[in-house]
């Protein structure tokens, strides 16, 4: 099955589950922003300004998503 350059499968913008990396429709992931005060929100319109995170709806990436959440390691900082 050959893939020519440039060519989406897909129509539309296209983001990556930061989780296990497979790109997809921007309406077929789920998108989270920080918000000012460290907290992480679930953006349902995808327009929040700031910091976001998409990620597929597998179970799999929700869970691990879950924990990479929680580790203030990957959220770039201040305690
Ligand atoms: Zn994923």
């Amino acid at each position: 099955m050959a893939k020519k350059e440039g060519t989406s499968q897909f129509e539309g913008p296209v983001r990556m589950c930061v989780v296990c990396r497979q790109r997809l429709p921007k309406r077929e992931l789920m998108r989270y922003v920080r918000t000012e005060d460290g907290a992480l929100d679930y953006d349902a319109e995808q327009t929040s300004q700031g910091r976001g995170w998409y990620v597929c709806r597998q179970e799999a990436c929700q869970k691990k998503f879950l924990k990479f959440r929680l580790s203030p390691r990957h959220m770039g900082g201040k305690q």
